[in-house]
């Protein structure tokens, strides 16, 4: 069994790479058990969205004053 730590070190890394199929199934099993991890793995998700969704909040403010 995973612990928290090394759950979240999964998911964040998730976001950039693909986890082997242990992996998954090691998360995805302590995200069953784990309301903590699940919470954590929703954030990360989100910000993930978001990131992508706005790229840079800077650059766009350099395309606006064109
Ligand atoms: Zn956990």
């Amino acid at each position: 069994m995973l612990s928290c730590k090394d759950t979240s070190e999964l998911v964040s890394r998730s976001m950039d790479e693909e986890l082997s199929w242990r992996e998954r199934m090691a998360v995805r099993l302590h995200l069953l058990v784990c309301g903590a991890c699940r919470h954590f793995t929703a954030q990360m998700a989100f910000l993930r969205r978001a990131a992508r969704r706005y790229p840079g909040g800077v650059d766009r403010r350099d395309q606006e004053s064109r």
